[in-house]
């Protein structure tokens, strides 16, 4: 029989990616999404690509009662992974509450309801803002977590601290966190990818809105900090390599390969790309142009992050396989796509 994932938040951009992931890996998908920042569409999406249309629970995961609900009424679920959260940084710094309200409530309520229902097997999508600003390069897991510089980054930290006491006091619970260094890039066949609601917050789909037309200009925030060309240096990462990497780490969990209870792993791949870097090599793969000016520095940016992922290689045998020309060919791929459909539709 196959083995049941419980999905939260997975019609967002990473949930979707390794929904079809994990569908592709013979496992049956279960997804609980509010859709707060997403869409019921994304199932034909997944559907398109690997032939099965995984099942939506719409629930809003802060309701308690509704969030027992799900675990009470879907039963022999083998493994939760824990998406759904917000994720804005800057909104979260206009609105802490609404931030530590919805990503810690979610959390609290997932674990109470794995407890009740004796679910032992999580994984929870962390971030490399925990490390806050390192004072070693490239970040290992050893480096020391630090206060973030917002209250969206926060929540992962004291989720984590949350998890690290659970699987202390649970003998039967297995955690894994995966710090996530920053996610770009669609699916290869352009049906699946990035959908921020708005305007972008993030790098690469501001870019690609910008070349499509849809944004005048992109704002360099800041080309002043202590770094090759002055602006922040990051470890950019395509999604399905990400994907994959949950596919594995849910593995771990079931073949009860852990070394610990609770287990933290950086997924980067190990390469720091400038914004302007980052920039250029749009243009080098586009042949085209993209409208920027230098604006002032962003808050709560810190200059440089990128990870050292040696753990991820030796105890996941993971390793990030795609490089930055198919990270934003993809992230192309994918824009133009779903612009083409939705002119389709409005004519
Ligand atoms: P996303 O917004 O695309 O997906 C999150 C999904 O969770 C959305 O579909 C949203 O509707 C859902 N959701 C939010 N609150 C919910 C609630 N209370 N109940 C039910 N569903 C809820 O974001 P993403 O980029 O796919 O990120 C997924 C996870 O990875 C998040 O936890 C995010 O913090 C983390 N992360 C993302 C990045 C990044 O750059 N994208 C980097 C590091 C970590
Ligand atoms: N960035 C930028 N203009 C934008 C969005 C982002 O210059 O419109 C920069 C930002 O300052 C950071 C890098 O791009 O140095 C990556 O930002 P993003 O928000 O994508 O991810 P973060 O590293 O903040 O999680």
């Amino acid at each position: 029989m196959k083995k049941r994932i419980m999905v939260t938040g997975g019609c967002g951009y990473i949930g979707s990616h390794t929904a079809v992931a994990l569908i592709e890996n013979d496992f049956e998908v279960l997804i609980l999404d509010d859709l707060s920042n997403s869409n019921k569409e994304v199932l034909d999406r997944i559907k398109s690509i690997t032939g099965i249309r995984p099942k939506l629970l719409e629930v809003d995961l802060k309701d308690s009662f509704l969030c027992d609900n799900m675990f009470c009424y879907n039963k022999n679920i083998d493994a939760v992974i824990h998406f759904a959260a917000h994720k804005a940084v800057s909104e979260s710094i206009e609105k802490p509450l609404k931030y530590y309200h919805n990503n810690l409530y979610a959390l609290i309520n997932v674990l109470v309801a794995m407890e009740k229902y004796n679910i032992n097997n999580f994984i929870f999508s962390s971030s490399a803002t925990v490390y806050g600003n390192p004072d070693e390069l490239p970040i290992t897991e050893k480096n020391k977590t630090k206060r973030p510089f917002s209250p969206y980054g926060n929540t992962k930290r004291v989720a984590e601290e949350v998890l690290e006491d659970i699987t202390i006091s649970n003998k039967d619970l297995s955690a894994i966190s995966l710090r996530y260094f920053n996610p770009i890039g669609a699916h290869d066949s352009g049906c699946l990818g990035e959908l921020p609601n708005g305007i972008p917050n993030n790098l690469m789909p501001y870019i690609t809105q910008t070349a499509v037309g849809i944004r005048k200009t992109l704002s360099v925030f800041g080309n002043d900090y202590p770094t090759k060309d002055g602006t922040p240096i990051r470890d950019y990462i395509h999604v399905v390599d990400l994907a994959e990497a949950h596919v594995i780490a849910v593995q771990r969990l079931l073949e009860k390969k852990q070394e610990n209870a609770f287990e933290t792993f950086n997924l980067g791949t190990g390469n720091g790309y400038s914004v302007l870097e980052i920039i250029n090599a749009f243009e080098k793969v586009l042949n085209q142009k993209v409208n920027y000016t230098i604006a002032d520095r962003r808050p709560g940016d810190v200059p440089q992050l990128y990870s050292d992922t040696s753990l991820a290689k030796t105890k996941l045998g993971w390793v990030a396989k795609r490089n930055l020309e198919n990270m934003i060919a993809t992230a192309w791929k994918w824009e133009q796509n779903y612009r083409q459909e939705q002119n389709l539709q409005e004519n």
